[in-house]
This record gives C-alpha cells, sequence and structure tokens, in this order.
C-alpha cells in the first residue's frame, strides 16, 4: 500500500527498475553535467538521491524544487556513480506536489540551535536530528509493549480524568466545565463543584497507579502507558507538564523483583534501541561528538554507543538510602561544603545528591531503597523497623530519577493509618482501601517517565527535544 518508502528503496539491488519515489527536498545542487536532489521520507536518516540532466526539465520547474519542497519522482533505480550512496533514481518524471518558498521556509540546509527549532515545532520533525529521535521514540514504545507482552503483563487502561487527589504526586490540572466568569456558589461561598461536570472536583491524572494496582489485584501483572499531567512550574531540562508514564503493578511480587523487574525492562528496551535503531543512534552519536569538539576534554561526554553498551552490560548498584546518605557525608563535595543543600538522615536527596552518587561515586546506574517513611507517598509498605518504608528509584547519569516505585502496603491497618496521617480523607479512596479488605496480597510496582528514557537513549540534554510537542510553563504552541 502507497509508495515504497526511500528506506525499502535504498535497500534494492539496483538494475533500471522503475521506481516511485515521494518525498521533502533536503537539497538540490546543480553541476555541469547534473542536477542532484536528495530527497527524504522521514522513513530512515538516510535521503535517496535523484539524479536528473540539465535541460531535461523546464527552468521553472527546476526552480521550484528547493529544500522543503514535497517531490513525487518516478525513474530507475541504478547504482550511484558518486560516493555518499550505492543507490540513486534517474529521473524520468518530476512532479511538484508543493513548493517551500526559500525566502520564508525557516528550515535551510546548515545547522539550526536546538531552541530555534522549538520554536519551530511543526517543522522541526523534518530535520536530521528530530526525525531520528521520534524513530528512536517510537522503537522505544514499540520495545516497552513487546517487553510487557512478551512476559504476561496486560496493558490497562487508567483513567485520564480522575477526581482522586490522593497521589500527590505533583501539582494537578483541573477538569471543569463552569463557566468561570459565573462561578456557582454554595452558602458558604465556596465554589460549588456539585454544579460541575462530574458533580465533584476533577483534575488530569498524574498517576495510573492506583488504578494500576486495582487491575493488579485481578490481573496480576498489568503495566499501563498513558499521558500524565503535572502542573510542574518548574523550569528544568527533566520535567514536562505533560509526559507518558509506563507503571507496571504486580501481585505477588516484593521489592527485590519490583527491583529485578525495573533493572531488566530498562536494559531489554535499550537493547532493542541499541538492534534496531543503528543508524539513527550513529547519527546522534556523531552529532553529540561534533558538539562536544568546542568543550574542553573534561567535560566531554562518553560516546553514545558505549554509554548505551555500558549500562546494558553492567548490574546496577543497589544499597538503601541510609547507606547512600553515610557516602554522601563522607564525600569531598560534602566535607569542601560543595553541596547547595544540606545532607542528613531524612532529607530528600536533591539531584546534586543523585548526581554525585550516580556519576561520582559509582559512575553507574544506582537503586536507593527503603526511604525514610516521612519523604515519600503513603501506600508505600512500611518496613519493620517502622522508619523506612519498601520504595526504590532508580538514578540514571545524566538524567537524576528516571524511575520511582516501591512494594505497596498491603495490610488495611496500616495503611489507613498513614491515610490519616498525611491528612487524606480516607472517603475519597474507599475503593484502594477495599482491595485490602478483600484478597489483598502482597504487590509492587513503579513508573518510568518515557521522555526520560528517550532522553538517556538519544543522549540529547533537554527533555523539551525528545516529545514531539512540549508542554511547559507558558508553552501549549502546536
Ligand atoms: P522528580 O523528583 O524528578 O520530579 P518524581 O519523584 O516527581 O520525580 P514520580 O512521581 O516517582 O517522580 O514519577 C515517576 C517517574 O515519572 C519519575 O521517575 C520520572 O521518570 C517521571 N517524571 C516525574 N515527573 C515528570 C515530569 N514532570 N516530566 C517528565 N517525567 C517525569
Ligand atoms: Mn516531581
Amino acid at each position: 500500500m502507497g509508495p515504497l518508502q526511500i528506506k525499502e528503496l535504498l535497500q534494492q539491488t539496483p538494475d533500471a527498475q522503475s521506481v516511485t519515489l515521494k518525498g521533502w527536498v533536503r537539497t538540490k545542487r546543480e553541476s555541469k553535467n547534473a542536477i542532484f536532489i536528495a530527497v527524504n521520507d522521514g522513513s530512515t536518516i538516510h535521503n535517496i538521491q535523484a539524479v536528473a540532466a540539465p535541460g531535461q526539465f523546464s527552468a521553472e520547474l527546476l526552480l521550484s524544487v528547493t529544500t522543503g519542497s514535497c517531490l513525487k519522482i518516478t525513474g530507475q533505480l541504478v547504482a550511484s556513480q558518486g560516493s555518499g550512496q550505492v543507490v540513486e533514481v534517474k529521473i524520468d518524471d518530476l512532479f511538484v506536489y508543493g513548493t517551500a518558498d526559500p525566502d520564508s521556509y525557516p528550515l535551510q540546509p546548515k545547522r539550526h540551535s536546538l531552541e530555534f527549532l522549538r520554536e519551530i515545532a511543526h517543522l522541526r520533525p523534518r530535520t536530521n536530528t528530530f526525525s531520528a529521535i521520534l524513530r528512536i521514540r517510537h522503537a522505544l514504545a514499540f520495545a516497552v509493549h513487546k517487553y510487557y507482552n512478551d512476559r504476561g503483563f496486560f496493558y490497562l487502561h487508567t483513567p485520564i480524568i480522575t477526581a482522586s487527589d490522593a497521589e500527590g504526586a505533583g501539582e494537578m490540572f483541573r477538569v471543569t466545565t463552569l463557566d468561570l466568569d459565573k462561578l456557582p456558589r454554595t452558602d458558604e461561598g465556596a465554589i460549588n463543584f456539585k454544579e460541575d461536570f462530574f458533580g465533584r472536583e476533577a483534575n488530569l491524572t498524574v498517576s495510573g497507579q492506583l488504578e494500576g494496582e486495582l487491575g493488579a489485584m485481578a490481573l496480576s501483572k498489568i503495566y499501563t502507558f498513558g499521558p500524565t499531567f503535572r502542573a510542574e512550574n518548574s523550569n528544568t531540562t527533566r520535567h514536562l507538564a505533560e509526559f507518558w508514564m509506563i507503571e507496571p503493578e504486580m501481585a505477588f511480587f516484593e521489592l527485590e523483583d519490583n527491583m529485578d523487574l525495573a533493572e531488566d525492562f530498562i536494559k531489554t528496551v535499550i537493547s532493542y534501541a541499541l538492534e534496531n535503531c543503528k543508524d539513527d543512534l550513529a547519527f546522534l552519536e556523531n552529532r553529540l561528538a561534533e558538539e562536544d569538539k568546542n568543550k574542553p576534554q573534561n567535560e566531554r561526554s562518553i560516546p553514545l554507543l558505549e554509554k548505551l553498551n555500558f549500562v546494558v552490560e553492567n548490574a546496577f548498584e543497589r544499597l538503601t538510602y541510609t547507606e547512600a546518605i553515610d557516602i554522601l557525608l563522607k564525600s569531598k563535595p560534602h566535607k569542601e561544603k560543595k553541596f547547595q543543600y544540606p545532607v542528613g538522615w531524612g532529607i530528600d536527596l536533591s539531584s546534586e545528591h543523585e548526581r554525585y552518587l550516580v556519576e561520582k561515586h559509582f559512575k553507574k546506574p544506582v537503586i536507593l531503597t527503603n526511604y525514610p517513611r516521612e519523604i515519600k507517598s503513603f501506600y508505600m509498605k512500611l518496613d519493620d523497623d517502622g522508619k523506612t518504608v519498601r520504595a526504590m528509584d532508580v538514578l540514571f547519569p545524566g538524567i537524576g530519577e528516571i524511575i520511582g516505585g516501591s512494594q505497596r502496603e498491603d495490610n488495611y491497618e496500616k495503611l489507613l493509618e498513614r491515610v490519616h496521617e498525611v491528612g487524606i480523607d480516607p472517603e475519597t479512596i474507599w475503593w484502594y482501601l477495599e482491595t485490602r479488605k478483600f484478597g489483598t496480597a502482597p504487590h509492587s510496582g513503579f513508573g518510568l517517565g518515557f521522555e526520560r528514557l528517550v532522553l538517556f537513549v538519544t543522549g540529547m540534554g533537554n527533555i523539551r527535544d525528545v516529545i514531539p510537542f512540549p508542554r511547559y510553563p507558558k508553552s501549549a504552541e502546536f
């Protein structure tokens, strides 16, 4: 169906067979003997070269063939005379679907800054860098589904609009159909949400975990993979207001099993990308190397493929929060007062602490476990000492937290105690609490931020560049 993709054409054995190709012009070059048009349709990082003879087409038609214009070419697939490619198309017929006026088309064949490309997110998929990222993103998404499907997990669709604000994972976006100019009021003067669409306050989900647990208590192993929304008013390179999260949730998994799954999962999907995105990864590796040329030696990064292979081949370091605090207290930056935030048992680790552990101390991915109960969510299982919970965070070099998870509290009384402790009205999550009343079981799960994974695999520096249309404070164009 449809024309052959350029990716497929490039793999054919040239035999002067007749072919049709459709795509966007990357460059046009004219020499004395020929006109060379490089065409790309997004199926691969590689362009196909189409060649016309001088005088074969009118000057007017050729003038409309510019960078960004869209063409249909029919011709013969022949062995290439040039050095850059194996095959090329000798053009018989050329049709211009759409022109792209060079005076106004913003993507010219030169290096554009990532900041500039963010302003033209409607066109940036046509660049090598972004098409490579989008293809890798696709491959990783496919690998995620394959991973869980191969292991007997069921894909559970958790709601996007929720009325529970119990997760407490982040600031929420409100969903309402109330007229903001004429808000209905209660007798006390508060906004009367009884008149709102759902008859109560509603928000966009910050996590599908609570509903995921309901699924695991019936299907044993489920995962979610859907959009998640957090009104994070922080302009960092690792946070988006709308991102995709993968949340497996498993009955009969304890913390240890949860860690094993998280590590195996990340390694397997990265391996899939290494195997299936070779050309795109090679392109991005070169791009990074080019960028690094301008940096001093000690600031240059490890080559992308070497970094990915290292993660796949080496065991993640596993240690408790308490052990991590000890390492930080003994560290040089702590002793020399170089950390911006103080270190001590009970603190919520900030990214400088996490980065020290991962990038300086262990130089590999780290799984931290058994955090103080005060800094973690109410649903995490209490350790026997009553002080820590069975939490686990997976920390990655250059990224920080890529996964957050835990064994869940399965004891009804203990869970209820925690619910009260953190000030949640048990009425609002009666359905969640009932799973602990009816056939409770040990279970665990975690959340992986999909964009943080894509960020790591592509080696990009900003999370806004690994999702097609990023949402962040003051930005919802496109
Ligand atoms: P962080 O401390 O980095 O803000 P978090 O503790 O809020 O993360 P969780 O609530 O545990 O994160 O969410 C699970 C995972 O979702 C995180 O490990 C991370 O990979 C991802 N994540 C969290 N917030 C964002 C965000 N705003 N944009 C993109 N990914 C995110
Ligand atoms: Mn957060």
